[in-house]
């Protein structure tokens, strides 16, 4: 949808909307706003409405702190579950300092600034994620657990499962705000989930994803249950994915298809893949960004632990569905849904354009299940590990020029320090594992 100021005031007037919530997303992937009322509207459309940058994390300027909303006005939306006199509305919005001048650390910011680079080069980018997340209980107090009452699994029906019917209803409440929902089912782990909505060009994506999850987490509330995106929330589960199917079109036509190769693909298509392995250990710090990410990256569970690709094969990282034409795409099976939206896709993109410019050729495709093979086979096929913790993929992403300067010094730099955090505090932690197995015998 195109829309006018005129179009966006029109809207609000007809439909009885009270109040509006302008959207921004920090460097860590929280979704933050600023709501207003109707009378500032006009204001706020003439990017008029400020906030104080040093209060949100990784924003922090000692200098000017002042910032300003911009809104995308394409992005207006009304939230379907708020009352229907009074509606609840959105705009997402871009980050402006005081001076006019964009915010280069802003991570919507960051992806169209990659996505213009792609555009002179000829290409759009086109991505379809494939979130999945947890339906927990709360308890009396209404503060999550990691329960859960259900014992369904992959592809059941209902009614063995109380999440079933949260599921459709966030199913038809995505539906109301516009998503095309392609396919809805239960996950392999008892109370796991994975709504898929159609691909589409990646800022849109990308701002779908944060209403997708700001959607799941308000539905689920309304029925009693806490829905995590938190990539590993139960030992000895499956944990959560967000795969993402990527492609780039040229004139509107797919270019990562070619009907002449083996596999369909084009020679863009595999000089993708080989930018994406080139720089996949420091994209993983941004994919996989915090401690409970690496988790989930373990054997056992579908999710990749190994640097490889395959048209064949599941396991590993890198996988060419089957679709070919105008569904030929990659997808990258390794970012979980605590990451980022913006950023991850911006470094995924980044690296891409990187193999296509320099013309990297990825290694062999690796068609058996890597998890069968032995180190010894492994390392003689060359193929790598994914970074093994945050503490590694930080030191990845620190050597890696190239990753770092599409998130900028500034934002490189805030961000490998908080991480470098976050590790640390993890690292003293005492966990009931360790109690468990050495309390009585040491
Ligand atoms: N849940 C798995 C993961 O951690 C993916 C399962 C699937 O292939 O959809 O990535
Ligand atoms: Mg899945
Ligand atoms: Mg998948």
């Amino acid at each position: 949808n195109h829309y006018t100021k005129r179009d966006i005031l029109k809207m609000v007037e007809e439909e009885d909307v009270g109040f509006i919530r302008l959207q921004f997303t920090d460097i860590f992937g929280m979704m933050k706003n600023v709501a207003i009322t109707t009378s500032q509207l006009k204001k706020a459309l003439d990017n008029q409405i400020m906030f104080d940058g040093s209060s949100i994390e990784g924003f922090a300027r000692i200098e000017d702190s002042d910032m300003y909303l911009y809104p995308d006005l394409d992005t207006f939306a009304i939230f379907p579950w708020r009352p229907q006199q009074g509606k609840v509305a959105r705009l997402i919005c871009d980050v402006y300092k005081p001076d006019g001048t964009v915010f280069e650390s802003d991570p919507r910011y960051i992806l169209k600034k990659v996505l213009s680079e792609a555009k002179a080069m000829g290409y759009d980018f086109n991505v379809g994620p494939e979130c999945e997340f947890f339906l927990f209980h709360t308890d009396e107090d209404g503060r999550p657990t990691t329960l859960s009452h259900e014992s369904a699994t992959y592809f059941d029906l209902g009614p063995l499962d109380l999440g079933e019917n949260a599921r459709r209803d966030m199913v038809l409440t995505l539906e109301d705000m516009g998503f095309v929902i392609e396919a809805s089912h239960h996950e392999v782990a008892p109370a796991q989930h994975e709504i898929d909505f159609q691909y589409g060009e990646a800022l849109k994506t990308a701002d779908n994803i944060m209403t997708f999850k700001l959607v799941v987490k308000t539905i689920a509330k309304r029925h009693g249950l806490h829905a995590t995106f938190m990539p590993k929330p139960k030992y000895g589960v499956s944990g959560s994915g967000m795969h993402i199917n990527m492609s780039l079109a040229r004139d509107g036509i797919n270019a990562f298809s070619d009907g002449e190769d083996e596999r369909g693909l084009s020679r863009e298509a595999y000089y993708f893949i080989g930018g994406i392995m080139r720089h996949m250990k420091a994209i993983s710090f941004i994919t996989n960004p915090i401690v409970n990410s690496y988790k989930r990256l373990v054997p056992g569970y579908e999710a990749p632990v190994y640097i490889a690709w395959s048209a064949k094969n599941r396991t590993p990282l890198l996988r060419i569905p089957a679709a070919r034409g105008l569904g030929a795409r990659v997808e990258l099976r390794s970012p979980d849904p605590s990451a980022n939206p913006y950023l991850a896709l911006a470094v995924c993109l980044a690296a891409g354009l990187d193999g296509i410019r320099n013309e990297i050729a990825p290694p062999k495709s690796i068609d058996c299940n890597i998890f069968e093979m032995t180190d010894e086979q492994r390392k003689s096929a060359q193929i790598e590990a994914l970074p093994a913790s945050l503490r590694e993929a930080a030191a990845e992403f620190a050597k890696d020029e190239y990753i770092q300067a599409v998130l900028g010094e500034d934002l490189s730099r805030k961000y490998i320090q908080a991480k470098e955090k976050e590790y640390a505090q993890y690292r003293t932690q005492v966990t009931d594992w360790e109690i468990g197995r050495y309390l009585h015998r040491m």
